[in-house]
């Protein structure tokens, strides 16, 4: 029964099976969206061509069923829905948000001195070469025409350097991080033509009014991208909850590896969904 506001979403990407790590985050979604009497929706996060195989998203399907998900039908997929991450692409533009660069993934890591890492690493801060402002003046890349399909660019987000984000966290309490220190710009749309997760997912939690967004600990510092694009998209900023992430005995954190611990292998040895809860 739906007789509240709450909108949740569990968001798996087809790379490989679905393990523990997964199953125990997207509970938590779920129960929190019971919890609520809200709505639960699925996304199938597919827009790297390069990891994605549909042979997952069949086995995503059947695995989250298995474990005892609903969600409404039908599942939202990303992959269909590019229109849309284009047209936020182009209101960035208009609002002077982002800028194309040249820069390859390597070109990144190698301008990245040591010293300047953020707290934060999951991608390297990137030391603003492209900004406008550092380019010679006679670059073409310092008065470049908006974005558009097969221009060839990287679309980055201008961060707003020193001012301190944050948020209260549903599970951790209040979060803080500071634009240029903690994380730099960011990209929106990458130069083989596909928006990048932070605009995708910002897009969509945004297009489906997703109240409050459930997801692993690993994205917190995703998150404080994402308050930047949602703020310079004028969206309403859903409530944020980031689980603690399943680690193995030795400490690891649980991937794709972990063969052993997918759901599909603890299925096949006949444990019981219930009996892997209760052990949470
Ligand atoms: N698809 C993303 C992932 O698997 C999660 C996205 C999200 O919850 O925002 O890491």
């Amino acid at each position: 029964m739906v007789n509240s506001s709450y909108i949740g979403r569990l968001a798996p990407s087809p790379t490989g099976l679905l393990h523990l790590g997964h199953a125990r985050t997207f509970w938590i979604a779920q129960q929190r969206a019971r919890a609520a009497e809200g709505r639960l929706f699925l996304r199938n996060d597919d827009l790297d061509r390069a990891r994605c195989r549909p042979e997952f998203v069949t086995a995503m399907i059947e695995d989250l069923r298995w474990f005892g998900f609903a969600w409404e039908e039908p599942m939202i997929t990303q992959s269909e829905r590019i229109p849309l991450f284009r047209a936020a692409l182009a209101r960035l533009h208009a609002g002077g948000f982002i800028y194309p660069c040249a820069c390859s993934r390597k070109d990144v890591q190698q301008a990245i001195a040591a010293p300047h890492e953020g707290a934060f690493n999951d991608e390297p801060l990137y030391p603003g070469t492209c900004r406008p402002e550092n380019l010679p003046p006679d670059s073409r890349l310092r008065s470049p025409a908006a974005p558009a399909p097969g221009d060839g660019f990287n679309w980055r987000f201008r961060v707003p350097d020193g001012e301190t984000l944050t948020f209260q966290d549903g599970h951790g309490g209040e979060q803080r991080a500071t634009a240029g220190h903690d994380f730099g710009d960011f990209l929106v749309w990458r130069k083989d033509d596909v928006p990048s997760y932070q605009l995708a997912s910002v897009v969509d939690d945004a297009d489906l009014g997703i109240t409050e967004v459930v997801r692993g600990a690993d994205l917190i510092k995703s998150t404080f991208r994402q308050l930047l694009l949602f703020r310079a998209l004028g969206f309403a900023i859903p409530a944020f909850c980031h689980c603690p992430l399943v680690t193995d005995e030795f400490g690891v954190r649980l991937a794709k590896r972990h063969d052993a611990l997918a759901l599909r292998t603890l299925r096949e040895h006949g444990r019981k969904p219930a009996e892997i809860r209760s052990a949470w």
